[in-house]
């Protein structure tokens, strides 16, 4: 049988055990089934947060609606193709650039999910996992690590090789709006630099190159895993200014019974 169609069997039959564990009740916090790479990202932002997300939902912030739209431009011109036609064409000759591809996976006990902005195949080769963040900071934080580390985790889980994998943090301008230039300057960058750790100032972004580290990401990965299965409670940050622009500060005050940070302090 060919490689493709095995792994793709491979993933049919994992998709039917998640929906059987699924329809029995998930085990994990909050009653949750499977554990999603985005979510892992923002217990490393603030832990507490992500509980105040499921406790109170989600508030709607600018910051985060110019994400929304910027993530949904990157999908511009792209052509949506069904599972099969993906997986044939990831062990194509030609390089694939599969955008928002579902990912799935077991990990342990638990099962991790996740979404990457853009993986670049090559032979059936994950090569780079692209992730795109909107920021004007500039610098790409753990958490975005953490996430791009845990697709590259799931990749590896669905049975591909990810000896070659490295993945390309894209810290960019708000105002690009993950503009088709924007996306083309950065796989050019990525392509030239080739299998090589660098960071690469381009126009409106800081795109950081790295290797795919299976020891990190384990280590990242145990510690969120604590959570989700409830051997200890949510962990709030000790960094004041993710506090005072926290849109769920009064909730956290109220659920610790403490001030987690002074007035004073905003700067
Ligand atoms: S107020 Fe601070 S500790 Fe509480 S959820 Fe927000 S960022 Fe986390």
């Amino acid at each position: 049988m060919d490689k493709w169609r095995a792994q793709l069997e491979g993933l049919n039959a994992l998709l039917e055990a998640f929906r059987q564990n699924r329809e029995a009740g998930g085990r994990l916090r909050f009653g949750r089934s499977v554990i999603v790479a985005s979510d892992i990202a923002t217990q490393f932002y603030c832990e507490k947060k992500l509980e105040m997300e499921h406790l109170h939902g989600e508030v709607e912030t600018e910051a985060k609606n110019v994400g929304t739209e910027a993530h949904e431009n990157l999908t511009e011109d792209s052509v949506k193709v069904k599972r099969e036609q993906l997986w044939k064409d990831i062990y194509s000759d030609k390089p694939v650039f599969a955008l928002e591809m579902p990912l799935l996976g077991k990990y342990r006990d638990v099962f991790l999910a996740g979404k990457p902005d853009c993986v670049l195949f090559a032979r059936g080769f994950p090569l780079v996992v692209f992730e795109y963040k909107f920021s004007r900071s500039g610098v790409a934080y753990p958490s975005y690590h953490v996430q791009a580390q845990t697709y590259c985790v799931l990749l590896e889980n669905m049975g591909f090789d990810t000896s070659k994998l490295f993945y390309a943090i894209v810290v960019a301008d708000p105002r690009t709006r993950g503009s088709r230039e924007l996306r083309q300057q950065v796989v050019q960058t990525v392509i030239s630099n080739g299998a090589k750790e660098a960071v690469h100032s381009i126009d409106d972004a800081t795109v950081y190159c790295n290797k795919f580290n299976r020891v990190n990401a384990e280590k990242d990965l145990a510690w969120a895993l604590e959570f989700w299965k409830q051997s200890r409670e949510a962990q709030p940050t000790s960094n004041q200014n993710k506090c005072a622009r926290c849109e769920y500060q009064n909730h956290c005050r109220d659920s610790t019974g403490q001030t987690l940070f002074s007035n004073d302090n905003i700067c």
